[in-house]
């Protein structure tokens, strides 16, 4: 019903479009196809025409008089001039006797006139009608017969080519999906003991974990029909077309079962119904016609439908209840070992030196999701090229670590000496302040080369192995350690420049996290004081507590701040010579290693005793 009253919408607006062309064109470019072909002129002009006997025609109109001329050499042409009050006018055309003046000047041929007041509008509203009916029925999806039919594409196995080797790390997702494909090839060894299988299977996860690509390999493997269509491909410009395309895809679905479906980006449809006056009328008849198809289909047959989301929290809980989304595949960020295969995986598809030690490369990128390995990858290919190398080495795949975190180099940057040095010392200040502290990580590399990202140099820290909790004197640690870089710039320039603005956002969120999510305060104890929102997306938390606690927080976060950056000022104090020593070593070489970095320390100590 709704289609037709906006269809019935569209040809209103597309009628009065039409009216007022043909208005147009009426009042507007039949005129000026008139004018076009008169010349003013002025009345003794007119008069001295007359005179000579060149004027064959006169058209006297209220106020204008309009007279056309023929020369000696047989050329017409129609002038216009002002109609003054001349009582003589009359007698004086009736005195040449060859002027018609009772008739009509015709500017225009009536043949064009009518072309143009009636044909060639009408050619242009067939035009507008055209053009409109092909958006309207694309938008629609196929033809105008076909409104609603759903655009799945079939994979079939060659066509994603991908297969689970494909996909690293992510073991228990894989299990799980195994698992699905398993009962669609054999569908009687789960009959036969009569367990049901799930109908849905959701994966959720932090964008770039590899959920799409699982899907992908699910689709390899199966050896059934794979549809596979984006939640946003249901969101339409008609109430109703959504979930019409909803209907026809499980009706597709349903007759080529076994087989699997799969609904990327299921959050754009699957949103909770929450009862918004302006509620989103399509999404929400989408989402419930998706509701009702999950429930309609036998779940025997061996139709599995497959989601992907990273913000499974937004997700409206009856497309989460058992007999629909009933299974959770979290896809999550790659742990070491993960890390490892998938950049083995990603690096097989390039040519590289034999004595790569991926393991190195995985302990440097804590917390990077498959996608950025992958790009990893793909830029030390890059950067191979462009050194006009054949293969990639350790040190393309290392450069490639630090272009992902922190951008290109920008090796022509003017830094002057000063602005040098103290970058310098404020790098040699994270660096002492960490590697005096137990609880600190090992310092891997020091630069102050510049990056794109406006970092001006940076002191990277690589932890032993894996590392799955933080304890309190690590959180300290780590704290002090990005104050360390201030500390420096104090004590020995006694100044603070804006360079330490990225330490302060990172020790602050740090220990802010310490107070309100990891109860590692005595004041609040064990007591929650955010909520997390969007935990696979950037995790924004919002606070959840009065706001005198709020005033609380933010005075231990200070607490905590002030002391670690106290005891980042007391370790460079008492370590000045080394910091001195250190900073000029990086100064002068610009960029150092975590080797270096320790043998200078040691020695220094080695020789104090
Ligand atoms: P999303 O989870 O956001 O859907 P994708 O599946 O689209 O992520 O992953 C993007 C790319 O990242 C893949 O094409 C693949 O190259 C790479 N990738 C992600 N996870 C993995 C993984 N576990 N193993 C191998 N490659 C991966
Ligand atoms: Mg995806
Ligand atoms: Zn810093």
């Amino acid at each position: 019903m709704k289609d037709n009253k906006k269809l019935f919408r569209q040809m209103l607006v597309f009628g009065t479009i039409c009216l007022i062309l043909l208005l147009a064109f009426n009042t507007m470019v039949i005129p000026f196809m008139k004018d076009s072909q008169v010349k003013e002129t002025n009345y003794s002009f007119f008069l001295s025409q007359i005179d000579e006997d060149n004027v064959q025609k006169v058209q006297i109109e209220d106020t204008l008089i309009k007279f056309e001329t023929k020369k000696d050499d047989g050329t017409t042409q129609i002038y216009s001039t002002i109609r003054l009050d001349d009582p003589d006018l009359v007698s004086r055309l009736y005195s040449h006797e060859n002027i018609d003046f009772t008739g009509n000047i015709a500017t225009v041929s009536p043949f064009a006139e009518f072309v143009v007041s009636w044909i060639l509008p009408l050619v242009f509203m067939i035009v507008i009608w055209n053009v409109l009916m092909k958006g309207i029925t694309k938008k629609m999806g196929g033809n105008s017969m076909s409104f609603g039919k759903s655009s799945a594409k079939i994979y079939v196995k060659a066509q994603t080519g991908k297969t689970f080797n494909d996909v690293a790390g992510q073991d228990e997702a894989k299990e799980a999906l195994v698992e699905i494909v398993d009962f669609l090839h054999n569908p009687e060894k789960y009959a036969e003991i009569g367990a049901n299988l799930p109908k849905g299977a959701l994966l959720v996860g932090p964008p770039g974990t590899g959920k799409t690509l699982l899907a992908q390999a699910v689709a390899g493997e199966a050896d059934v029909p794979f549809f596979s269509i984006s939640g946003s491909e249901f969101v339409e410009m008609f109430v109703g077309m959504g979930a019409a395309k909803v209907r026809d895809l499980f009706k597709q679905a349903n007759e080529k079962a076994p087989c699997i479906v799969f609904i990327d980006e299921i959050d754009t449809i699957g949103k909770k119904r929450d009862g918004q006056i302006s509620g989103n009328d399509e999404r929400e008849q989408t989402l419930n016609q998706l509701l009702t198809e999950m429930d309609g289909f036998d779940g025997k047959k061996g139709v599995v439908i497959l989601g992907a989301t990273n913000r499974p929290e937004s997700l409206d809980p009856a497309l989460l209840r058992p007999g629909r989304f009933d299974r959770r595949i979290p896809a999550e960020l790659p742990d070491l070992s993960g890390r490892e295969s998938i950049l083995k995986v990603h690096a097989k598809k390039i040519k590289t030196e034999n004595n790569i030690d991926y393991n190195a490369v995985a302990r440097a990128t804590a917390g990077a999701s498959g996608a950025e390995l992958a790009n990893i990858i793909n830029e030390s290919a890059l950067r191979a090229v462009r050194d006009g190398r054949n293969a990639v080495s350790q040190a393309d795949i290392e450069e490639s670590v630090e272009v992902v975190i922190a951008g290109y180099e920008r090796k022509n940057a003017v830094i002057s000496q000063k602005e040098k040095e103290i970058i310098a010392y404020h790098e040699i200040g994270h660096a002492l302040v960490a590697s005096m502290q137990k609880a600190s990580a090992p310092v891997h590399k020091i630069t102050i080369i510049p990056r794109t990202s406006g970092a001006l140099g940076y002191t990277m820290q690589i932890d032993e192995g894996e590392k799955f909790l933080m304890s309190k004197e690590e959180a300290f640690a780590k704290i002090a350690t990005l104050t360390g870089g201030r500390s420096a710039e104090e004590l020995i320039f006694n100044t603070c420049t804006s360079g330490a603005s990225n330490d302060i956002e990172q020790a602050t969120k740090l220990a802010r996290a310490m107070i309100t999510h990891y109860g590692m305060s005595e004041r609040f104890d064990m007591v929650a004081l955010e909520t997390v929102n969007n935990k696979y997306l950037g995790g924004d938390s919002s606070l959840a507590c009065s706001e005198e606690t709020a005033t609380q927080i933010d005075e231990e976060v200070n607490n905590i701040i002030k002391s670690a950056h106290e005891k980042a000022r007391r370790i460079l104090s008492e370590n000045s010579e080394k910091l001195h020593e250190l900073a000029r070593f990086l100064l002068e070489k610009e960029t150092i290693t975590g080797e270096e970095f320790m043998n200078i320390l040691n020695k220094k100590s080695l020789s104090s005793v």
